[in-house]
């Protein structure tokens, strides 16, 4: 069974296997372990030493983010969230349950976003802090400069938060280079192919160590949380963790190093989402976005018009034939979506095409 979706991702079996292990979490096998994992995640995102330092939180990605926009943010500040897709509005619905106001810069949703629109939008109102930038939206498949903005933003005097959760480990990622980002975030189980449950972030010092009061919360203070390693220790937690669920980050990191780090992954999934788009238009069916826009990450693809056709018992159809997709849509018109991420090859992607193929009763041309 392959997962062909982007995120929960197939893992490899020696990644679940690194979970048949207890840990104590104040143990001397673990405290080195959460340590190195948290300066592994930092060094994948360009974090510099001394500026930069990585956390690992227990949930999945919303929670980390939200760890992020409490942190950072101050409690009266003004965040624009570019409405890029689905992942956009999400951050936008849990900046402003912390009660922060949202600013959202409608834009086309099947094209690049422009970092001239976004400059227009802070020139336009000095109130906003903060810009939170989805670099890989999971709705559209579209894989945006966060750089570009970036500069665009760090122009204008105003900070970013980025939700990197469906491109780090393979897109990208390079802190150094972003003075004006606050914080990184990602999870274990997209990317990086670990088992999901942790959260990941990567943060400036400068910037932790002047926001300690905004959170109004203890759990998803990662100001707290940072001077809480300081006094107990890099490796401490300061709730029980899911120390299994590390480890399997452990052993993923592991594989990501043995791969020939992100550049590489990059290029696999790359290629299996190349064999996915060729393979699904070999099939008579239509991909949703041009392939200049088409990331490596996830892609839409109109559904059939054969008349009876459904998503769910497609969904159905396929997973007795060993393939499982996403169950839902992204979009505002039907869609079905497939991911390239995970353990799988191009060979794997070739062989689900052909199960999509024979679910349809067709055979690719
Ligand atoms: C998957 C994803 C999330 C949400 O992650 P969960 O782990 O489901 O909470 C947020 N943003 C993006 C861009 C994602 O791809």
């Amino acid at each position: 069974m392959i997962l062909l979706t982007p995120g929960p991702v197939t893992t490899r079996p020696e990644v679940r296997a690194a979970m048949a292990h207890d840990f104590a979490p104040w143990d001397d096998d673990f405290m080195p372990m959460h340590a190195s994992v948290r300066d592994r995640i930092r060094a994948l995102a360009g974090g510099v030493i001394g500026e930069h330092v990585g956390f690992v939180l227990q949930g999945s990605g919303h929670f980390v983010m939200e760890a992020a926009l409490r942190t950072f943010m101050p409690r009266a500040g003004s965040i624009l969230i570019p409405c890029t897709g689905q992942y956009a509005e999400r951050m936008a619905r849990l900046a402003s349950e912390t009660g922060r106001r949202v600013v959202i810069l409608a834009l086309p949703q099947d094209r690049l976003m422009d970092p001239n629109a976004v400059r227009a939008a802070l020139d336009a109102d000095p109130s906003i802090s903060h810009v939170g930038l989805v670099y890989s939206e999971t709705s559209t498949g579209i894989v945006h400069d966060v750089a570009a903005v970036g500069a665009a933003v760090r122009a204008a005097g105003r900070r970013t938060l980025i939700d990197a959760i469906s491109a780090f480990g393979a897109l990208p990622v390079d802190m150094a280079a972003m003075p004006e980002c606050d914080a990184v975030v990602c999870t274990s189980n997209k990317c990086l192919e670990a088992l999901p449950g942790l959260g990941f972030c990567v943060a400036r010092v400068d910037r932790l160590e002047r926001c300690s009061r905004n959170a109004e919360s203890w759990c998803f203070d990662l100001a707290d949380s940072y001077f809480a390693s300081l006094a107990h220790g890099w490796g401490s937690f300061r709730f029980t963790p899911p120390a299994q669920v590390l480890n399997s980050v452990r052993v993923a990191l592991d594989f990501l190093e043995a791969e020939g780090g992100p550049a590489s992954r990059l290029a696999r999934y790359a290629s299996n989402m190349g064999v996915l788009y060729h393979g699904v238009r070999s099939l008579g069916l239509s991909p949703c976005l041009p392939e200049h826009l088409q990331g490596p990450i996830v892609m839409n693809v109109h559904t059939p018009a054969a008349p009876g056709w459904t998503l769910c018992g497609y969904v159905d159809a396929l997973k007795l034939r060993g393939v499982v997709i996403s169950n839902f849509s992204c979009t505002e018109f039907p869609s079905m979506r497939l991911g390239a991420i995970g353990a799988i090859s191009p060979a794997d992607a070739q062989w689900a095409v052909g199960q999509m193929g024979d679910a349809l009763g067709r055979r690719a041309a």
